[in-house]
C-alpha cells in the first residue's frame, strides 16, 4: 500500500496555497491562526479548480527524479520525497540528502 499525502490535484492546489499564505502570514507579521489560514486555503483551492478545472503538472521535476520538498514541523524542518511514478512517499527525513538516498532505494528496488 502506497501512502498518499494528496488524494487529490484540489489537495495539492489547497497545499500550496496555504504553504504561500503561512509564508505571506510570516513574511507581514500579520499573527492569523493557522486553523483561519488552512481554511482560506481550502476555499481559495475549491473556488479556483471549480472555475479553471486545475490539475497538477511539476514541469520542474526532470525525469526520473523525485519530487522534493520540505516543511516545517514544530519548528524543524522535514523533507520529503516523492515518486511520480507510482505515488511512493518517503518518510520525513531531517536532511535534503535522506530524503533523496530514501528515495534512490525505493527506485532501485521497485522500478
Ligand atoms: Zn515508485
Amino acid at each position: 500500500m502506497v501512502a498518499r499525502k494528496w488524494e487529490t490535484d484540489v489537495d495539492r492546489l489547497t497545499g500550496n496555497v496555504l504553504e504561500e499564505l503561512r509564508a505571506q502570514n510570516a513574511m507581514r507579521g500579520l499573527g492569523l491562526e493557522d486553523d483561519l489560514l488552512a481554511g482560506i486555503a481550502e476555499q481559495v483551492a475549491v473556488n479556483v479548480d471549480y472555475a479553471f478545472e486545475c490539475r497538477w503538472a511539476p514541469r520542474w521535476v526532470r525525469e526520473g527524479q523525485p519530487h522534493s520538498w520540505m516543511e516545517v514541523v514544530e519548528g524543524e524542518e522535514r523533507f520529503h520525497s516523492e515518486c511520480l511514478t507510482c505515488g511512493w512517499l518517503s518518510q520525513p527525513a531531517r536532511t535534503a540528502e535522506a530524503a533523496s538516498h530514501a528515495f534512490q532505494a525505493h527506485r532501485d528496488a521497485e522500478h
